[in-house]
């Protein structure tokens, strides 16, 4: 069947992103849209059990508790270090501006938060002025991320930035996330990539061609059997 104009529209845009690297497919018809959370079965049960965890000193400072959004069945899940402002206001990860661009970049390999990507934060809640995570909340959140991806049971993951990315892979602070890149790394059992994270796309352009690579090796990552 002839693809109608919009479909050439779109294939024409994300050729055109691949060549250049510095702008990002916009996707058509509101996709990128900030979509609510669409969990069902059992990772909305698990939600519902830890929504009022006081496990950690966050748990009195936050406005919201900030689990997660998407396909509760993704071979996809992004994992940045906490919520910010944005998040804590809203209760849903990765909104704002860099949530947008997020967006943009997902919708590029033809991927959104309803859609086989699932979007959360090693910590679920807020830490004061978006300082980077301490160890001690670390040690009593990440077991929440864990149980989460035991039940979405990604083919990747994908850690946006250099804190998830050290977090989660417990590297020295000082390791630049270019080091991390274009390495196939293993958390528990399921693949994991390090990219830049949005916010840093939003400093500066001299991220955004490298993103762009680590995104095309992330969709052939997913399209592998
Ligand atoms: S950050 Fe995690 S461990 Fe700390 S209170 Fe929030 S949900 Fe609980």
């Amino acid at each position: 069947m002839a693809e109608n104009a919009t479909d050439q529209t779109a294939a024409f845009l994300r050729q055109s992103a691949e060549l250049f690297g510095d702008e990002f497919y916009s996707a058509p018809h509101g996709e990128s849209e900030i979509m609510t959370e669409v969990s069902t079965g059992s990772l909305a049960e698990f939600e519902q059990q830890i929504k009022a965890c006081q496990k950690c000193a966050l748990g009195d400072t936050r406005t919201n508790f900030v689990f997660g959004v998407g396909d509760p069945q993704a071979d996809l899940v992004c994992v940045g270090e906490a919520p910010g402002a944005d998040e804590d206001a809203q209760g849903v990860p990765f909104v704002g501006r860099a949530g947008k661009l997020l967006d943009k970049i997902l919708a590029a390999i033809d991927l959104n938060r309803e859609h086989n990507v699932y979007i959360c934060n090693v910590l679920k809640c807020r830490p004061p002025n978006n300082r980077d995570p301490l160890p001690d909340e670390v040690e009593f959140c990440e077991p929440y991320l864990l149980r989460q991806l035991e039940l979405i049971k990604p083919k990747l993951i994908v850690a946006l930035g250099k804190v998830a990315a050290k977090t989660l892979l417990r590297l020295e602070s000082n390791i630049p996330l270019k080091d991390m890149r274009n390495k196939l790394h293993d958390y528990h059992g399921t693949p994991l990539v390090a990219t830049y994270h949005p916010a840093a796309l939003l400093r500066g352009d001299r991220f955004k061609r490298p993103t762009w690579e680590d995104f095309k090796w992330i969709r052939s990552l997913l399209k592998a059997e």
